[in-house]
């Protein structure tokens, strides 16, 4: 069978590393449940042109939760949810630094130090640069991105003189979308301090949470506004509705839906590297493995207030994918120990979504 042209023309434009078609891009969205495979191997092979059989992983450190004063409706930490997650002020640097150590023991390339909150003040900045500076000490060769909130140009040079390699802040969803998931700030606020990021010369981590409501037309409005930021990260988070949190019961994703939203992300960034972030568990469930063939990139083990698959569970998935983690040796053909089944919920806590 012969594909559609508009994912012929999707695939050769990814191929090229060339830019994303709107309506080629609502096509792949609203397609028959019988093109989906063809629509997984199409954003695979864009993935292996650019990334070949790489994982890399990255890991979340929580340095400072709840309490945030802004309303972000998907979020477990804002003041409008009523979720029973763990608050705590910053962390102390050296334990910031023992738990960068032990990830990247498990590999993680990456650590992801997020704060919740609007926007960090000269003690955080401070803070924040401590914690850099004490997890570089221990393990240089780790990517350190920050995530504290709105940020102006010098307070990202600030980071980045401390050894910040990047820094997260998402778009979240499209503009118009905005409004109905927070009050507090706007869409463009968010825009402000991305672009302030790269003025900075740090490098930008950017991307969205689906499962808010958006149409197709959004899901596509919201990969070209990523695109245009330039970032050279992309989480995809699916959202997840927390009890406590205005969203809680929020549904409309499906693994194949989500899959869809994968693959269209794919061809929009071919050579960006496509993180799998918050709810890949809950909403990809046994359809994670097909999803790590798009994606070049995961975060390993728990999210910022809810628990992730267990890190040796996500290292098997990744193995048995015929997929490797970034910068390690693969592992020796067929004597790599069975890992038991092991239930999982999407835990106690509310997830923020990064
Ligand atoms: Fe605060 Fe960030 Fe949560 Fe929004 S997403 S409520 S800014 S911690």
């Amino acid at each position: 069978m012969r594909s559609p042209a508009w994912l012929e023309r999707l695939l050769g434009s990814a191929l090229q590393g060339g830019p994303l078609d709107a309506a080629d891009g609502s096509k792949l969205l609203a397609s028959d449940e019988e093109l989906l495979l063809e629509v997984v191997a199409a954003a695979a092979r864009v993935r292996r042109r650019f990334f070949g059989a790489r994982v890399k992983l990255s890991f979340l450190v929580n340095v400072k939760s709840g309490a945030c004063p802004e309303d972000c409706a998907y979020c477990s930490q804002s003041r409008a949810s009523t979720a029973d997650v763990l608050k705590y002020p910053w962390i102390a640097p050296e334990d910031a630094a023992e738990l960068a150590e032990r990830a990247a023991a498990a590999g993680a390339r990456r650590i992801c130090l997020v704060a919740a909150g609007r926007r960090p003040s000269g003690r955080d900045l401070a803070r924040a640069e401590r914690t850099i500076e004490a997890i570089r000490g221990c393990r240089p060769e780790l990517e350190v991105c920050v995530s504290l909130g709105f940020l102006r140009e010098a307070e990202a040079e600030r980071l980045r003189r401390a050894g910040a390699a990047s820094y997260n802040h998402n778009l979240n969803t499209s503009p118009d979308r905005y409004g109905e998931i927070c009050t507090t700030h706007s869409y463009a606020d968010r825009v402000a301090t991305a672009t302030s990021v790269g003025r900075a010369g740090l490098s930008l981590c950017s991307g969205a949470i689906f499962g808010l409501g958006e149409s197709d037309a959004e899901v596509v409005e919201i990969a070209l506004a990523l695109r245009e930021l330039e970032p050279s990260s992309v989480p995809v988070n699916f959202l997840m509705p927390f009890e406590g949190t205005p969203l809680d019961g929020a549904r409309g994703l499906s693994p194949r839906r989500c899959l869809r939203i994968l693959a269209l992300l794919r061809f929009a960034f071919p050579r960006t590297e496509l993180r799998l972030a918050a709810g890949r568990e809950i909403h990809l469930r046994t359809a994670q493995p097909l999803a790590l063939q798009i994606a070049d990139s995961i975060f390993l083990g728990d999210y910022l207030t809810s628990e992730g698959q267990a890190r040796e569970d996500d290292l098997a998935m990744i193995r048995d994918a015929g997929l490797e983690v970034e910068d390690s040796a693969p592992p020796p053909a067929g004597d790599q120990p069975a890992v038991a089944p092991r239930r999982r919920g999407p835990g106690t806590g509310a997830a923020a979504n990064l």
